[in-house]
């Protein structure tokens, strides 16, 4: 066994469900803070547990620049590495390649390119981000795919569908042969995590595929069902969130989950706002990640029932109202806004953490509130209306 899922409620599209991983149950529909190098910036994993953060998304391109994939693995996997016993999620580096690599070079085989740190040349394929994923040890990994850019012709979006089908059969081929050499399943290492499950089989990862077609509702379904007769425990849908209009990406979403299975989880990569996400766990999306709430607390911009605050602006130095009066998080119960705004203009590291650890908990407890009103049978149809149930 890698995962289970199981669907407890459903109102509308929208579902509840559980995600049963190697290490440990994750309520869905949720949203997975971004650890790109196996750190959420600014907030330590006891904080990320107190915040009820169930799985953390991990990026493979930047770990196997730093620390490296091979150190990680010598030091017992990604879990025992940062001391997180719950729940992550790898991606397979393909989206970092493409977003992040200018000079890039795709050919059947995988995609040539430069690292961003010193320009040194590097390769991945389906074969060597399995071998990466399998070495970081994560519960939940991904296909190798290749993010269609947009706008893109028709013609090159099919070649790019095909390119990511045929390596998603191929990264699957490989995962199966290599699956069993994950870290906390090797009894020499460091931290022999090795369970059995009800069978008495040992609990692997397992890979998720990825549904790509760019912006083409037909290719979308061809890609879905393609990808599914390849098989895979879960099915992400990717390629969206790159610079096409948000209403698009809604129809995208919308049509393709109808053809992904009900009985399996559904993940949405790379979104998005706080009502975005709301919309998309109303569609039946199980899961979600963005550096959007992570990234925005850095630069002083916070997401609250009541609106987004950009809390450098002068109106707040003297404001000794909480961020937000509805949160009921740790920064929220002990912070004013002049604080808040006073650390963010001086620059103190503080800043940083705690516009974090709000934002953080907004998104938290917004996708607690969705599972909430999914599970009493009511329909959660704006961020709005969620807030509205979860004032004191
Ligand atoms: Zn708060």
């Amino acid at each position: 066994m890698s995962i289970a899922f199981r669907v407890e409620a459903a109102f509308g599209a929208g579902r509840c469900g559980r995600l049963t991983t190697p290490h440990g149950e994750v309520e869905t529909p949720v949203f997975m803070p971004v650890g790109t190098l196996a750190s959420v910036k600014g907030v330590p994993q006891d904080v990320l547990e107190d915040l009820g953060a169930q799985i953390l998304l991990g990026n493979t391109y930047h770990l196997y620049l730093r620390p490296g994939v091979e150190q990680v693995r010598a030091l017992g996997g990604l879990h025992r590495f940062m001391s997180w016993p719950r729940a992550i999620l790898t991606d397979s580096g393909g989206f970092q390649v493409f977003s992040l690599s200018e000079l890039r070079k795709v050919t059947e085989e995988g995609v040539t390119f430069r690292s961003h740190l010193d320009g040194s040349p590097l390769f991945f394929s389906p074969e060597s981000a399995m071998d990466a994923q399998i070495a970081l040890g994560a519960d939940i990994i991904m296909a190798f795919d290749e993010c269609t850019e947009h706008p893109a012709q028709p013609a090159r979006v099919r070649e790019s569908m095909e390119l990511t089908l045929r390596w998603a059969a191929r990264s699957k081929k490989h995962f199966e042969a290599r699956k069993h050499e994950v870290s906390w399943q090797d009894p020499r290492g460091p931290d022999a995590l090795v369970r059995a499950n009800g069978r008495g089989l040992p609990e692997t990862q397992a890979l998720f595929g990825i549904v790509q077609g760019g912006m083409d509702l037909a290719l979308r379904k061809e890609s879905a069902t393609r990808t599914i007769e390849i098989g895979f425990p879960g099915y992400a849908i990717g390629g969206l969130s790159v610079g096409e209009p948000r209403a698009l990406t809604r129809e995208i979403v919308e049509s393709t989950i109808e053809h992904l299975p009900a009985d399996q989880p559904r993940y949405l990569m790379g979104v998005g706002t706080p009502e975005e996400i709301v919309e998309y766990a109303a569609l039946g999306i199980d899961m979600m990640d963005c550096v959007l709430p992570t990234r925005a607390a850095r630069h002083g911009l916070l997401f609250t029932s009541q609106g987004k605050i950009s809390i450098k602006q002068a109106q707040y130095a003297g404001d000794q109202a909480p961020l937000d009066p509805n949160c009921s998080c740790r920064v929220c119960a002990r912070y004013s806004r002049a604080y808040l705004r006073h650390l963010y203009a001086s620059g103190e590291v503080l800043a940083q953490v705690l516009n974090t650890v709000h934002n953080l908990s907004f998104y938290l407890d917004t996708m607690r509130a969705v599972r909430h009103s999914i599970a009493l049978g009511e329909s959660p149809r704006s961020l709005s209306e969620v807030w509205s149930r979860l004032k004191p």
